[in-house]
């Protein structure tokens, strides 16, 4: 068999979706899988959504989930002679023709045929004119035998296609002599030789038309792969305001890429029952006849988990790579790898679903102030917790060694001499005066992390709060 060779072509539009990261996460798969290559071409045509920084957005996103093209990347907008001497070919060959039907007297035709109940195609006006290049304002269309069978048997949906009456002579370029997305697809895919598509199901509808350009042309199509859209909880459309669609956004909130390259693969794709897969395993393991046909749900509760899951297993330098944004950005200053921040750290690891979560719970360690939540003051720094406070300053303030078995044994001395009391009413004021919250790995552990002249600051600090009231 030939050599495998599959794309990923884009069209640079602000972000990478997460389809289009899916779609090209299981194109680089199949590639590696396959001894192929992929390649990457920017589909730049539409001139004013496609910014060098759209571009800049998309290769960024995938160089963070790790997936790497082995070709480009090319864009589409400088291959343009490429895209009209092809339509050249095709007027000479008779397999296109000038059309010089208005986009208002097509308005006005279609709206006739669809008041009468008819589904509108183009109706072929100009089809047999044999126009010449001046015959004025004018777009091409390719010609198709209204009887052909444009099918094909696509390796996820089997057997798709459509007869060419419902599709009608398409335009292939536009008056204005830009050609158009169909015609540049094929005439690119040919010209790299891809010998595998695989693409969102969205183009499954543009796939009979591309075939027909492709006979036209006098060659053999490559083989499609449509993959099911993704979709959100229930089988609802991702909805932007509800789902962040972007890649870049599951950055922001935190996510490993490895976690969500893991996600990707498991939407619309399965190996058993199994749900973690190292990027190698996957590129071994990837078959497109595994991929699902019906579409496929993105479960974010499935995401947390996995992130969680790769969070625990990351080396702590890395750990600590990958926090340090976040970090900086909690308490607004880049912030210094100490010791303390690697223990706290591994005591996190367990307890944070994204990097942001463990930034917010490792600020308390970083930030020179730590704001109180208003909830846990009110609750523990009060009145009544004042003797405790002030009892356990005292006492924390004699201590000559700082870890964690002497930390618990003034605990005790100070439970006792209040009466016994829970060990929850000395703890949670203390936790909210050294951490801001009511929530953070055991006291003792936080304390000695934390270390004694900033822990009895922080107490010193509680007192007064409580004491102004
Ligand atoms: N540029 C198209 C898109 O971003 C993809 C074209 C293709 O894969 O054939 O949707």
């Amino acid at each position: 068999m030939a050599e495998v060779r599959t794309r990923f072509a884009p069209s640079p539009t602000g972000y990478l979706h997460l389809g289009s990261a899916r779609t090209a996460l299981f194109n680089w798969a199949y590639a590696r899988r396959h001894g192929g290559r992929l390649v990457l071409r920017i589909e730049d045509t539409d001139r004013e959504r496609s910014t060098q920084e759209s571009e800049d957005v998309l290769i960024r996103g995938l160089d963070w989930l790790g997936i790497v093209a082995d070709e480009g990347p090319f864009r589409q907008s400088e291959r343009r002679d490429l895209h009209d001497a092809a339509i050249e070919r095709l007027l000479r060959s008779g397999h296109a023709y000038r059309c010089r039907c208005s986009v208002d007297e097509l308005a006005e035709r279609r709206e006739a045929t669809l008041s009468a109940g008819n589904s509108w195609v183009y109706d072929g006006r100009c089809r047999d004119l044999e126009l010449g290049p001046d015959c004025g304002p004018h777009t091409v269309r390719l010609r198709l035998d209204p009887e052909e069978q444009l099918s094909w048997n696509d390796l996820v949906f089997g057997h798709s296609g459509q007869v060419a009456a419902e599709i009608g002579d398409l335009n292939i370029r536009r008056s204005d002599g830009h050609p158009l997305y169909n015609l540049a697809v094929v005439v690119d895919d040919l010209d790299m030789q891809i010998s595998h598509v695989i693409r969102g199901a969205d183009h499954l509808g543009n796939t009979s038309f591309q075939i027909a350009l492709y006979r036209a042309l006098g060659r053999m199509p490559p083989l499609f792969a449509h993959l099911p859209l993704i979709v959100g909880p229930g089988g609802k459309k991702l909805s932007k305001r509800r789902d962040p669609v972007s890649v870049e956004q599951y950055r922001e909130d935190g996510y490993l890429p490895r976690a969500l390259c893991n996600w990707l693969m498991r939407i619309g794709w399965s190996h058993g029952d199994q749900e973690i897969f190292s990027a190698d395993e996957f590129c071994n393991l990837f078959e497109l006849d595994a991929v699902n046909r019906s579409s496929a749900q993105a479960d974010r509760d499935k995401l947390d988990w996995l992130n969680q899951e790769y969070i625990r297993e990351l080396p702590e330098a890395e750990l600590l790579d990958a926090l340090e944004p976040f970090l900086a950005q909690a308490v607004g200053h880049p912030v210094k790898r100490t010791p303390e921040l690697g223990r706290l750290v591994e005591l996190l690891r367990d307890r944070s679903k994204t990097l942001k979560e463990m930034a917010e719970k490792a600020r308390f360690l970083v930030a020179e102030q730590i704001p109180y939540e208003e909830k846990a003051a009110k609750k523990f720094l009060k009145q009544p917790s004042l003797p405790i406070l002030t009892a356990l300053h005292d006492k924390l303030a004699g201590l000559e060694d700082w870890n964690e078995a002497m930390l618990e044994a003034v605990f005790e001395a100070v439970r006792a001499d209040q009466g016994d009391i829970g060990m929850g009413k000395l703890a949670q004021p203390i936790r909210v005066a050294i951490t801001g919250t009511s929530a953070s790995p055991g006291i003792y552990q936080t304390l000695a992390i934390l270390g004694q002249p900033r822990s009895l600051d922080r107490i010193a600090a509680a007192i007064h709060f409580v004491r102004r009231g």
